[in-house]
């Protein structure tokens, strides 16, 4: 079975990962993407999930589970701790699953160092005053939380070169179209097309 490929995606908040993942996932079956469910001890925004955006939890049982090690990664975001739990990501990719994580710049040093094979995206704004109206827009946030995301925006993008691919997310459709090329590269690489089409190639050279 060919391993799934972990891709980590970030961007200064407001600059459109999530609805860029979504939309990437809505053109792709589920036994080929899927996108990991973090865990937060932030609160649910309005319409927001359990299980589905997020696994909403306090800050005990998200202290439990740093101390049974069962966080691939995590860290503290705007004033909130974020992680991703080892046996979702783990047992997805082992079934050949490729699988994103939504993560800031610290949980992908974190991923970088465990997971040396995993592919990594950052996302930009086109401009400063396009990633406050972003914000403003989604119109989920408070006037604090809005300024507090705007101030770490420029924290957040100084760590763009750490990633292997980068987008500027301005016309909508042209950013998703990159994100899924940038899929497509990665699915047709020779060890994975070697897996994929072993059959094929055993008959073709035994000709
Ligand atoms: P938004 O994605 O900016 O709208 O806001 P979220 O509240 O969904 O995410 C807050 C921050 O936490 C962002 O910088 C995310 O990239 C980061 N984040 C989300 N999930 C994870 C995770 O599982 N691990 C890590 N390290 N960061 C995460
Ligand atoms: P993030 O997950 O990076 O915080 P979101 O995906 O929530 O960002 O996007 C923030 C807001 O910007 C949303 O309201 C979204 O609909 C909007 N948005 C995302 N990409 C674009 C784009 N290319 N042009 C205009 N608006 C966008
Ligand atoms: P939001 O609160 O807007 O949902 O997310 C804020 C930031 O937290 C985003 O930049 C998002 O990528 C990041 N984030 C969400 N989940 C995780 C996670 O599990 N780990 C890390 N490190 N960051 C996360």
């Amino acid at each position: 079975m060919v391993q799934g490929t972990l891709y980590i995606v970030s961007a200064p908040s407001g600059a459109g990962k999530s609805s860029l993942i979504q939309a990437l996932l809505k053109t792709q079956p589920l036994y080929d993407t899927q996108v990991s469910i973090s865990h937060t001890t932030r609160s649910a925004r309005p319409g927001e999930v359990h299980g589905e955006h997020y696994y909403f939890v306090d800050k005990n049982e998200f202290n439990a589970m740093i101390a049974r090690e069962a966080f691939l990664e995590y860290a503290e975001v705007f004033g909130n701790f974020y992680g991703t739990s080892r046996e979702a990501i783990e047992q997805v990719l082992a079934t050949g699953v490729d699988i994103f994580l939504d993560i800031d710049w610290q949980g992908a040093q974190q991923i970088r160092q465990k997971m040396p094979q995993a592919r990594s995206i950052f996302i930009l704004p086109p401009s400063t005053a396009e990633l406050d109206r972003r914000l403003r827009g989604r119109g989920q946030d408070s006037e604090e939380v809005i300024a507090k995301r705007m101030r770490q925006a420029v924290a957040e993008m100084s760590h763009y070169a750490e990633y292997d691919y980068l987008i500027v997310n301005d016309d909508f459709d042209t950013a998703l179209s990159d994100l899924k090329t940038v899929i497509r590269a990665e699915r047709l690489r020779m060890e994975r097309q070697k897996q994929r089409h072993g059959g094929l190639i055993s008959k073709l050279l035994a000709d």
